[in-house]
């Protein structure tokens, strides 16, 4: 009989519990598992994922699959072949008696479109004697080949091997409050620098009206970040204005290349509404549009490019002028019209701030992947002891892909634990 301890009750902990039990089943090996949640109950962050929907996988081929997680990618690759997101399916509908259903860009809900039922099946796969709560632990130590976790009220469970699974530090009302980086820490690892993935941005307050005056408004856009006077990165996808600044995919993509003192460095995310054209076809276009209907209202020629209500804060930015509407086409003189096509390819939008890692939905960041072997997440450091889920350096794109993590780590794990 094999004892494992999993310290933390979230997607990666759960997951990793189910794997055990079904592997525990397909080999005939006996293993006991206990997981060791802090909170009051398990699986507190997985009913928020996907908007109460979870997203569980994305249903990729694994070479592109890989891509999604940046600098991570090869970090992540044997794992995510050795359970890639076909087998996660399968899993949950076989194994687990759950249906599932493929949306847009291959994303992978639950058939309930429910993240409840997610939890249900797990908790009732894996049994409620399973999970121990108000566990919070605060050591880990290995003792003549076995490994002693330690709780704040110093209780003591010892196990064969153990399997950290504490989560990052986004949504810290969740469990996941960062102090898993601390533990980590105690035990020997480095923590690469903690900053929010997947994070909506605060915008500087001057900028904050255009935003605030459209907050939910939608649109497709190029949006590049810029800092210490250079082009930083860049992506492509929806970006929604706020009363606080930008969100959106668009946005979150880029918000874990903003550094934590962006506030010093001069930084700023620039929209470019009509990537397909060169800023003078733009200038050529709009002149085009003023010459044959000068009678037009200038706030509807321009919205033949962004939605309306984008449209008049253009002009109103451009004009200096609070009310707009009865500005026409033939008004527009070449200083205005240069000042609209420049808008429509470079508006700007300064910060001050990071955006906020609590409310990010991953964090980047985390125990670094050099001292943990990607083949089975074990650590290089402690034996018995491996780390899956958001503790690693490992932060995905939005899509399934950061929960396909937990479940592809918590897989190898498992493999390696039983043999
Ligand atoms: C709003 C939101 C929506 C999201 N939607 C999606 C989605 O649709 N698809 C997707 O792929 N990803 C999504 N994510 C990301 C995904 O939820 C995380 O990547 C995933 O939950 C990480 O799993 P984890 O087990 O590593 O950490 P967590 O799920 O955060 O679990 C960690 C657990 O460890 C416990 N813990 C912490 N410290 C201790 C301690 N000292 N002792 C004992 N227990 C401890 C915590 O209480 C917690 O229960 C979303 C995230 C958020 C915030």
């Amino acid at each position: 009989m094999i004892k494992v301890g999993i310290i933390g009750g979230g997607a990666s902990g759960l997951f990793a519990a189910c794997l055990l039990k079904y592997l525990s089943k397909q080999t005939g090996k006996d293993v006991e598992v206990i997981v060791l949640e802090k909170t009051d109950f398990a699986g507190k962050k997985l009913l928020l994922t996907g908007h109460g929907r979870c997203n569980i996988t994305n249903n990729k081929d694994v070479r592109i699959l890989k891509d999604g997680y940046h600098e991570a990618g090869n970090f992540m690759y044997p794992a995510l072949k050795a359970f890639d997101p076909k087998m996660v399916i399968d899993f949950f509908e076989s194994e687990m008696q759950m249906s599932t259903v493929e949306q847009e860009n291959n994303r992978i809900f639950p058939a309930s479109e429910k993240s409840s039922t997610v939890l249900e099946k797990m908790l009732n796969y894996i049994g409620a004697e399973t999970i121990v709560t108000s566990f919070d632990c605060k050591d880990v130590v290995l003792r003549q080949g076995q490994v002693d976790v330690i709780s704040k009220n110093n209780e003591t469970r010892t196990f064969d091997k153990v399997i950290l699974a504490m989560g990052g530090k986004s949504y810290p009302h969740t469990g996941s409050d960062g102090s898993s980086y601390k533990l980590a820490q105690k035990l020997g690892h480095t923590i690469e620098p903690l900053r929010a993935s997947l994070a909506s941005v605060d915008v500087s307050s001057k900028d904050r009206e255009l935003t605030s005056n459209i907050s939910g408004v939608s649109v497709e856009a190029d949006a590049s970040l810029f800092y210490d006077r250079r082009k930083q990165a860049k992506t492509h996808g929806d970006v929604l204005f706020t009363h606080r600044g930008l969100s959106g995919p668009a946005i979150y993509e880029l918000s874990r290349e903003i550094p934590l003192d962006i506030g010093s460095r001069d930084g700023w995310i620039e929209f470019d509404f009509l990537p397909n054209c060169r800023d003078e076809e733009v200038d050529l276009s709009l002149l085009a549009k003023i010459d044959e209907k000068p009678n037009r209202k200038l706030i509807n020629l321009t919205g033949d490019y962004v939605p309306a209500s984008l449209s008049q804060e253009i002009i109103k930015l451009s004009t200096n002028k609070a009310d707009v509407t009865q500005i026409y086409a033939k008004d527009t003189d070449k200083s205005l019209r240069k000042a609209i096509s420049t808008s429509l390819k470079h508006l700007k939008f300064h910060m001050e701030s990071a955006p906020n890692i609590d409310t990010a939905y991953c964090t980047r960041g985390g125990v670094r992947l050099s001292e943990i072997d990607k083949e089975t997440m074990a650590s290089k450091l402690i034996d018995g002891v491996y780390i899956i889920g958001e503790m690693l350096d490992v932060d995905g794109i939005s899509g399934g892909y950061n929960l396909q993590a937990g479940l592809s780590e918590a897989y190898v794990v498992s493999k390696n634990i039983l043999g």
